[in-house]
């Protein structure tokens, strides 16, 4: 949310938007279930029809989405693309998180369809419900992405999937871009061996460069970068849900620890201009201290002038005496 706070005003109402949007579908699909009986049995049906494991996917699969939808810049077009859902799927991930959000331990034997109406329209006549603003539509994203941390932290611990290995997402490894090899030296860290020049080859997005035939084989096991471990967008929904919480916590740090180092930078800059400052005071100091000297030098040479002359005089005064005495 703090990272949100800071996004510029264009990229908000961008994101607004695209929220907004995503949300009338949403909630066009959820209404459509509710008005029309025989698209609810169906939804009913389908939900029916999973396991346990599987609807949890569909609820994670669901509330990733939401994810991807609040911080596009995190996951990226291939990683929203690799998770989109059929509609099948969306309308019955819809009602399983509508009959989560309108589960009530008091009333267990109501009738599911009735039971979220009431919640729908709660839901619609609350304050943020009624309200247009961004920051409505953006609270309910805030919201989803809270429980979508829970349901990864309930499903695979406290740590997540940290250590396993999942394949990339086939999307994301589609769109990860060619390259041409310009000049020699280049080593491809899969196979050790030297890219060719005027060869195409594959970049990761955080910079390296592999063989294509290197690079896919690897990325079928495993979703991270062989030099720096960078992580791909992953096929697997609860690991694809942790590598955003990752980023976003690294992201968070990043902002914090560029903060701190620019009030570092500022206390150096203060610290370095009093450095100045003392410096050009010690200057004057040792100015005015050879001025000094000078000045007493001086004043000594003009006295040993005058006891010169007093001596001259002296001298002088012994003359005429004799002369006086001789006379
Ligand atoms: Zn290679
Ligand atoms: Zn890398």
């Amino acid at each position: 949310m703090a990272a949100l706070l800071r996004l510029p005003a264009r990229a908000f109402s961008d994101l607004a938007r695209a929220l907004t949007a995503d949300l009338r579908l949403q909630r066009r699909r959820l209404s459509l279930l509710l008005l029309s009986p025989l698209h609810f049995s169906r939804a009913l049906a389908h939900l029916h029809s999973l396991s346990l494991p599987e609807k949890t996917l569909l609820l994670a699969r669901l509330l990733l989405r939401h994810l991807h939808s609040l911080l596009p810049s995190l996951s990226g077009t291939s990683a929203a693309a690799a998770h989109r859902l059929r509609l099948q799927d969306l309308d019955a991930a819809l009602l399983l998180l509508a009959m989560c959000d309108a589960y009530d331990s008091d009333r267990p034997h109501a009738d599911w369809h009735t039971r979220i109406a009431e919640h729908a329209i709660a839901a619609a006549l609350s304050p943020a419900g009624l309200g247009a603003g961004g920051w409505a539509v953006l609270g309910r994203y805030v919201d989803a992405a809270a429980k979508c941390r829970r349901l990864f932290e309930v499903v695979s611990g406290e740590g997540g999937k940290v250590g396993v290995e999942v394949a990339a997402a086939a999307a994301a490894v589609v769109a990860l871009p060619s390259v041409e090899c310009m000049r020699r030296g280049r080593e491809c860290v899969i196979c050790k061996e030297e890219m060719e020049v005027g060869r195409d080859v594959c970049e990761l997005p955080c910079g390296h460069w592999f063989h294509w035939g290197c690079v896919l084989g690897w990325l079928r096991k495993r979703n991270t970068c062989p030099c720096c471990r960078f992580e791909l967008p992953a096929e697997d929904v609860f690991f694809e849900i942790g590598r955003m919480w990752r980023t976003l916590l690294y992201m968070v740090g990043r902002i914090k620890w560029k903060q701190s180092s620019r009030r570092v930078n500022l206390v150096k800059q203060k610290l370095k201009g009093q450095l100045c400052d003392a410096k050009a005071q010690k200057k004057v100091v040792a100015e005015a201290k050879v001025k000094a000297e000078e000045e007493t030098s001086q004043a000594r040479f003009n006295l040993l002038e005058v006891w010169e002359r007093v001596g001259q005089l002296e001298c002088c005064l012994a003359v005429e005496h004799s002369i006086v005495e001789a006379r």
